[in-house]
């Protein structure tokens, strides 16, 4: 009984012993060895090695600031801060994501508002958005769902008609770009994160970029404590200093430990997204007779990150729910993912902003049904083999046509 899935009594794709990790991080030697040499060297804190991924990383970006901090989180919460959102304003942003977008909003004192994303792309589109646009509107939070960029001249120019700030959510938009522009230099300020499971790691990390010189300032100072700008150089050997609190800030900084990772990481940033789009590739190919919806091809004029890989399964067609598939694909030894259960569909948020099932029928459609399969540049064309196996003995034996 081969084809007899795990979870039914069959014998699972791979052996317990070799589960595969979701999102399991793609680090060569390089990065190990700049750990250690960090630690030998006695500074692991913020630092030199620091600054330079913040130049190399803006080198890559093709902009002017960029300012490393422990986490997109912490990123997307001190733009927020940077282009003074408060009480009493309303930022746009999408009920597809991440939470640490949404809270990213709430705890500056601002209203996030959600609109609804598009069933194919994903992601929140000029018309959503400008259902939603009050005079509160402050504004708009675009997320590139899964590494492809949102439509983002209509973006643009709406923010442009109605005087709104734009912030990109990067968290999956390292390599994304949109008409020879970087994701993240579209807007005003674009976050980006370094979490385990992104495309660059730094275990916990992130980096906001900005062509504006005054918000990178603002960031830099808010980042470490609201001590003033010179204080980075304090952990410099250039001298005693003082510093001064010019305002009440946070405690955001990425340190040089986390920064050796990155800089290797950065510069394997394109072989590591080629390893992906391969990936991908390969799952295109071998799941087009499935009951799924595959992701459709990037749009042109646009480059895709390859984070996630997200078909939507049709539910109609399966004997078994969606959650019932991810159970099975566990039991196989094969770790998935969601991305996401829609932001609307948690219980804080409902509670609070009174959203509930059937506000945002997009976002329900693709969170009911995805599932993410590991796409990481470090699969081995085994590991992307015992996927395909898996997924296909799974959706086969629960599609009721097959
Ligand atoms: C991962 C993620 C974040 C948060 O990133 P951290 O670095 O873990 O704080 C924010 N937004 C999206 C869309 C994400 O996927």
């Amino acid at each position: 009984m081969q084809d007899l899935p795990a979870v039914e009594g069959g014998k699972p794709v791979r052996d317990s012993g070799n589960f595969l990790v979701f999102g399991a991080p793609d680090f060569s030697e390089a990065e190990m060895e700049a750990v250690v040499d960090c630690m030998r060297r006695r500074w692991v804190g913020t630092g030199p090695k620091v600054h330079e991924f913040e130049q190399a990383f803006a080198a890559y970006k093709g902009i002017d600031n960029a300012i490393a901090v422990n986490s997109c989180t912490a990123a997307l919460h001190l733009s927020m801060k940077a282009i003074d959102i408060g009480k009493g304003d309303e930022v746009i942003t999408t009920p597809m994501t991440f939470c640490a977008t949404v809270n990213a909003i709430i705890h500056t004192g601002a209203t996030p508002v959600l609109a609804d994303c598009d069933r194919d792309s994903m992601n929140i589109t000029a018309e959503s958005i400008a259902q939603k646009i009050t005079p509160r509107t402050k504004a708009i939070l675009v997320v590139h769902f899964a590494g492809r960029s949102c439509d983002m001249d209509p973006i643009l120019k709406l923010a442009r008609q109605h005087g709104l700030a734009v912030v990109e959510d990067c968290a999956h938009a390292v390599e994304t770009r949109y008409h020879e522009r970087n994701a993240g230099t579209l807007g005003d300020i674009g976050c980006f994160s370094f979490y385990v499971t992104k495309n660059i790691t730094t275990g916990e990390g992130g980096m906001v970029v900005t062509r504006d010189r005054s918000l990178a300032d603002k960031i830099k100072i808010l980042a470490l404590h609201g001590m003033s700008n010179d204080a980075w150089s304090r952990f410099s050997d250039a001298g005693y200093r003082h510093y001064q609190v010019v305002h009440a800030g946070f405690k955001y900084n990425m340190m040089d430990i986390q920064a050796v990772m990155g800089i290797e990481q950065l510069s394997r940033v394109e072989s590591s997204w080629r390893n992906r789009e391969a990936v991908w590739t390969r799952y295109m190919q071998a799941f087009k007779d499935l009951p799924c919806r595959l992701p459709k091809p990037p749009e042109a004029g646009t480059r895709h990150a390859y984070h996630l890989f997200t078909p939507l399964l049709d539910i109609e067609q399966l004997s078994v729910s969606r959650d019932q598939v991810l159970h099975a694909l566990t039991k196989e030894n094969i770790g998935v993912g969601v991305h996401y259960i829609p932001i609307h569909m948690h219980p804080f948020y409902q509670e609070n902003y009174g959203w509930k099932r059937g506000d945002f029928p997009n976002a329900e459609f693709i969170g009911e049904r995805t599932v993410s399969l590991p796409l990481s540049g470090h699969l081995t064309d085994q590991d992307v083999d015992d996927v395909c196996t898996a997924f296909t003995k799974v959706l086969r034996y629960y599609g009721m046509k097959a």
